[in-house]
């Protein structure tokens, strides 16, 4: 599967993408194509664990696309049985852009009462505060991932069963996690008190369904229930759905970046689809930052929807200036150097008729390091276009995310470090506009835009407002953003 942005290196990554289900035959197939509309969440690794009344619990852990891994029958066969739950990866934590295959989950973990596997999307903040004491304490960490101390903080609890010894583990637990995880006969879906990631619930007929984003329930024909509510857990087994609160209640700040770039145009957030509110981004990026221009041309894939929302709301056509390879895969571009200094020649390519001679409007989802906006704009220029105006539909990324995303270092933020007048002069193009913060809340359904006393989402890669501080990163020397700031 290509990456769902051209210039992985320069895009914020998300971070992982969960499923699972009860109720079906041959549970595992399901969950592999689950995982294969995921794939948008982790390209890096994947696995399945299935669990069979007779075989027991079995799993397989992989390299690599979905695609590639959980499509053969010998692989499948392996993982029968009415339950099964997967993960797809990217990493966030432990073994950083060079996954192991001991950090692959789901993990698996073997109770007095039985075994569980648990998968894990998102980042728990205090893992290493955390991971210090279970190991003092005797326990044995198999992998350098975060999510295996809450199989850990699982088997040190007392309670006498799975979900209740989850609940125990993901009191201690810090950050943003949503949770599938399953025993021989439930399958358990649990969100942060902040429902920072996105878990939804699906129906296929008898059978329940628990993924990261609705694509995932479409691509098997389940229906869409509900999501999961910050703070909820689910335990489901053949009885039903029984729904647990146990966490203090907390005002959810759910990641607004999901809605810009992370989560699929065609999944459904907080009751709408994603393609419409990226859309609405659009509008409101045009209403705030006007400009005089001949075309409106997309940064494709991601920039798509924003684009046609500025066009729209503008009344300056839209355009495909640039055309994507759409089969330009990573492991093409690796063998050499001389291949490599292509670059974004290999995958994009702009449509010199539509360019030439016009003043051209760029719409991207973010600038992370600005590297490709300042090559996207030398192939415009060379092109034959009159101006390039840049817009981007989101605020400048000042700040990592420390929840589950992929950043750059912040001094290796473009915006960390300049103001946007000065990474315009920086990226040479004749203006540049983010959409502010209070136009990103108003596009995603906030009329009144950001309540700064209570802000309704997490925003921190842009404000520097961290819900949860990310107390592992300070001990290392992290700053938070001070009063001045
Ligand atoms: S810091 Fe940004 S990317 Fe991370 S959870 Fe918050 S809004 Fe999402």
């Amino acid at each position: 599967m290509p990456p769902a942005h051209p210039f992985d290196d320069d895009k914020l990554k998300e971070e992982c993408g969960i499923f699972g289900i009860i109720g079906v035959a041959d549970a595992a197939n399901f969950v592999a194509l689950g995982l294969h509309a995921l794939q948008h969440r982790g390209q890096e690794a994947g696995g399945i664990v299935a669990h069979d009344p007779e075989q027991g619990f079995n799993s397989v852990r992989r390299f690599g696309y979905v695609r590639d891994n959980f499509t053969s029958a010998k692989v499948m066969e392996a993982l029968p049985g009415p339950i099964a739950i997967g993960h797809v990866r990217y990493s966030t934590a432990g073994s950083k852009g060079q996954t192991a295959m001991r950090d692959v989950q789901p993990f698996f973990g073997e109770f007095s009462m039985g075994g569980a596997a648990i998968a894990h999307n998102g980042n728990i903040t205090n893992a290493e505060a955390l991971r210090r004491e279970l190991i003092e304490r005797g326990s044995i960490f198999q992998s350098s991932s975060d999510s295996e101390c809450i199989i850990h903080l699982m088997a040190r609890s007392l309670q006498r069963d799975i979900p209740e010894r989850m609940e125990d583990a993901l009191r201690r637990v810090e950050g943003a996690f949503s949770v599938v995880a399953m025993t021989a006969n439930q399958l358990i879906g649990v969100r942060d008190p902040l429902g920072v990631r996105p878990l939804v619930l699906g129906r296929l007929g008898e059978a329940w369904v628990l993924a990261s984003e609705t694509c995932a329930l479409d691509i098997i024909g389940a229906e869409f229930q509900r999501e999961i509510e910050p703070g909820e857990m689910v335990v489901i087994d053949e009885s039903g759905v029984e729904s647990r609160h146990p966490f203090r209640a907390r005002r959810p700040r759910f990641c607004i970046f999901e809605h810009v770039y992370f989560s699929r145009p065609d999944s459904i957030l907080g009751g709408r689809s994603v393609y419409e509110t990226r859309e609405a981004i659009g509008r409101e990026l045009a209403k705030e930052a006007p400009v005089e221009a001949d075309i409106v041309c997309p940064v494709p894939d991601s920039g798509t929807p924003a684009a046609i929302g500025y066009s729209l709301e503008s009344g300056i056509p839209y355009a495909m200036g640039i055309i994507r390879n759409q089969y330009m895969g990573r492991t093409f571009i690796e063998p050499t150097e001389q291949i490599r200094n292509m670059g974004v020649r290999l995958k994009l390519n702009v449509n010199r008729a539509l360019i030439r001679g016009k003043r051209v409007i760029l719409v991207d989802d973010s600038v992370v390091r600005g590297t490709t906006s300042r090559k996207i704009k030398e192939m415009i220029l060379d092109a034959g276009a009159k101006e390039v105006h840049f817009r981007i539909a989101s605020p400048p990324t000042a700040w990592p995310c420390f929840y589950g995303v992929d950043t750059p270092q912040r001094e290796k933020l473009l915006a960390a470090t300049m103001t946007e007048e000065e990474m315009r002069d920086h990226l040479a193009v004749d203006s540049l506009k983010f959409i502010s913060l209070d136009g990103l809340y108003r596009a995603v359904g906030e009329a009144q835009g950001r309540d700064n006393a209570c802000p309704q989402y997490c925003d921190a890669c842009f404000s520097g407002d961290y819900p949860v501080e990310p107390a592992d990163m300070i001990e290392k020397g992290f700053r938070l953003k001070t009063a001045a700031e």
